[in-house]
């Protein structure tokens, strides 16, 4: 006997779950299948996304459900398009062998008429989004009057995107006597309401902690610049070369930059968003599941429910405003068991709210460094070695061989290697030699405190940007510069950099070992009779000191040219807008070591 068999699932199912490969059930599965097969009971089933809720609740209504009849006896409510057609789809298959059950999908967006016909030839089980859900009600087109079960599926998710009305509403039309089972994630105070508004005293089961998010998921954060969230993100990216993920973002417009950027930083990429079509969010999606994405870039509410297994990281770009949609992003990954990495990108003043979640959650959070250029080269080399390693030959290159043979003649094996590795090596050192650490520095929860003569904080670790008033009419430019500072202070020769002239003032950088040094020396400094003045200005990574809000901070709007904002500024779609080219900025991470490589894999129109 098979563990399912052991829950009292009947011979149609048993064999449909053989199809689909499931050898014993979930953790739920395992609580509510028999729950809800012995019983005419109502239920609140707790358990974290990815555990397998579909089958818990799907199972045992199919085997309840009267083939024989084709009143609707069973509606599963469930928060979006996409969660319905899933769930729809979950549906079919499990009653693959029962001969006369037929599911329906109700949702908006799609034709009225259409799905008001396919109820009418006779539909056991509805399973509708509720807004579409009350319309059809309304409009009499379906009937659910006689109904004996109904299911409240991502119950919290329902509840966060409004649809506590429609759901009373939908619910008052039901009979007193029918089953309610409630599944949700998470047990937020108006999913408890709606259970002891609408059940009858309903078992209850948890399956791990309430609340928690999967255990399966590894949580890390990276305290980066409020400006450095792109540059960062790309080398996240780049130091996964496997990565296939979900990026979250707090608005439909940064989910479109995002994406649009990584688009033409040469990822494969693509935004789901509300301001999408239908039909372009069907695309996106299904690029997604054939791999043609590999990252996907998704407000909350579109990503809502999103069934992709195998996603590896999920990636906050910004952190939600609600800790329960912290829960529902990390849940994206670490599904079915296996594992994942749910990456956040903070700011220093954001720091405070990685421990609220921690404390929701129950789980810690590690601090990562966002890497460095040279520590990417590395990953990407020998990812690359791999590849090469498990490349299978192509005997359609076998005519070219001869003539290849002859260019590369002489060349030893060992010599060969170098070269192939260093075109590689070359494109990614390229890109990143002059890249700079996007780690704010200071970050550590115990950070030190060493109080500048300034009064201001001066960073501890990483690079430190100063402000010098001396500009282009003193007569400086970067060399002059940046040779004065290292005379003066008596650094080395590559202790300066980042050197950025304006008129009047100018910006350097120095490893923060520097900074007491050089705040030391310029203090009462003077040069023919004038007081040459250096203060921490902004730390490249954009945290800095209390003085960044004044005069260092202050210029920094009226930089032009060369910043690193790559994720600010709106890029124009390049199929429709014509606002890219003229508008393309210098920038230091702009491109990618990616572009016109990974490119050629997808098209653009594709997904936009
Ligand atoms: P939830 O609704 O809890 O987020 P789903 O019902 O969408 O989770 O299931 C997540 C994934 O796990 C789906 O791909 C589903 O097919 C798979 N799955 C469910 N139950 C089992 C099982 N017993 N064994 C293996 N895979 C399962
Ligand atoms: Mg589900």
């Amino acid at each position: 006997m098979t563990k399912f068999e052991a829950l009292g699932l009947q011979k149609s199912l048993l064999d449909a779950i053989t199809d689909m490969g499931f050898e014993t059930p979930s953790e739920v599965q395992e609580k509510a299948i028999p729950i809800l097969l012995e019983s005419e009971t109502d239920l609140v089933a707790l358990a974290q996304t990815g555990t397998g809720k579909t089958a818990a609740f799907g199972f045992p209504l199919i085997q309840k459900i009267d083939s024989n009849s084709r009143t609707t006896q069973g509606l599963i409510l469930s928060p979006t398009r996409e969660l319905c057609l899933q769930i729809t789809k979950e549906m079919q298959a499990y009653s693959k062998y029962e001969r006369n059950i037929n599911v329906v999908a109700i949702y908006g967006g799609a034709s009225i008429t259409d799905q008001a016909r396919q109820i009418k030839r006779g539909a056991q089980i509805i399973v509708a989004t509720p807004g579409r859900m009350k319309d059809m009600i309304s409009r009499r087109l379906v009937d659910i009057s006689s109904i004996d079960y109904c299911i409240l599926d991502e119950a919290d998710e329902m509840l966060n995107m409004g649809f506590m009305e429609d759901i009373k509403d939908i619910l008052s039309g039901t009979p007193d006597e029918k089953s309610t089972w409630l599944f949700s994630a998470t047990m937020p105070r108006e999913v408890a309401t709606i259970a002891k508004k609408f059940m009858h005293s309903p078992q209850e089961i948890t399956v791990g902690a309430k609340n928690s998010g999967a255990s399966t998921v590894q949580h890390e954060y990276y305290v980066v610049g409020g400006r450095d969230r792109y540059p960062a993100l790309k080398r996240l990216a780049d130091t996964n070369p496997d990565i296939f993920a979900v990026i979250f973002c707090r608005t439909k417009r940064d989910t479109q930059k995002v994406a649009e950027n990584l688009i033409e930083d040469g990822y494969n990429a693509g935004a789901l968003h509300g301001d999408l079509s239908q039909n372009q969010r069907d695309l996106v999606m299904n690029s997604f599941r054939k791999r043609q994405i590999q990252m996907l870039v998704a407000t909350d509410v579109a990503a809502r429910g999103i069934d992709v297994d195998d996603i590896t990281h999920v990636i906050n770009y910004q952190l939600p405003d609600e800790i329960e949609t912290y829960t529902h992003r990390s849940g994206r990954t670490g599904r079915a068991g296996k594992s994942g990495i749910s990456m956040v990108l903070v700011t220093r003043g954001e720091q405070r709210k990685i421990r609220a979640i921690e404390n929701k959650i129950n789980q810690k959070f590690e601090l990562k460094k966002v890497p460095s250029g040279m520590e990417i080269c590395g990953i990407q080399l020998h990812h690359l070695a791999n590849k090469i390693k498990d490349t299978e030959t192509n005997s359609d290159v076998d005519p070219y061989l001869p003539e290849i043979n002859e260019i590369l003649e002489g060349i030893d094996r060992e010599e060969l290697i170098k070269k192939l590795i260093s075109a590689e090596f070359t494109r990614f050192s390229n890109y990143y030699s002059k890249s700079k650490d996007l780690n704010s520095s200071d970050s550590g929860r115990d950070r030190e405190r060493s109080d500048g003569r300034r009064g201001g904080e001066i960073p501890t670790s990483g690079a430190v940007r100063y402000f010098i008033n001396v500009g282009e009419k003193d007569g400086y430019d970067w060399m002059s510069l940046k040779d004065f500072i290292r005379d003066t202070v008596g650094l080395g020769q590559e202790d300066v950099f980042k050197v950025d002239v304006k008129e009047s003032f100018s910006f350097f950088n120095t490893e923060s070992e520097s900074t007491q040094q050089i705040l030391e020396k310029f203090t009462e400094f003077k040069v023919d009779g004038r007081f040459v003045n250096v203060e921490v200005s902004k730390n490249p990574g954009g945290g800095g000191n209390r003085r960044s809000g004044g005069s260092g901070g202050g210029f920094r709007g009226k930089r032009s040219g060369g910043r690193r904002d790559d994720d600010r500024g709106g890029r124009g779609r390049r199929d429709g807008g014509g606002e890219s080219k003229g508008r393309r900025r210098d920038r230091s991470e702009s491109s990618s070591p990616n572009s016109g490589k990974r490119r050629s894999t997808k098209r653009k129109g594709d997904f936009f």
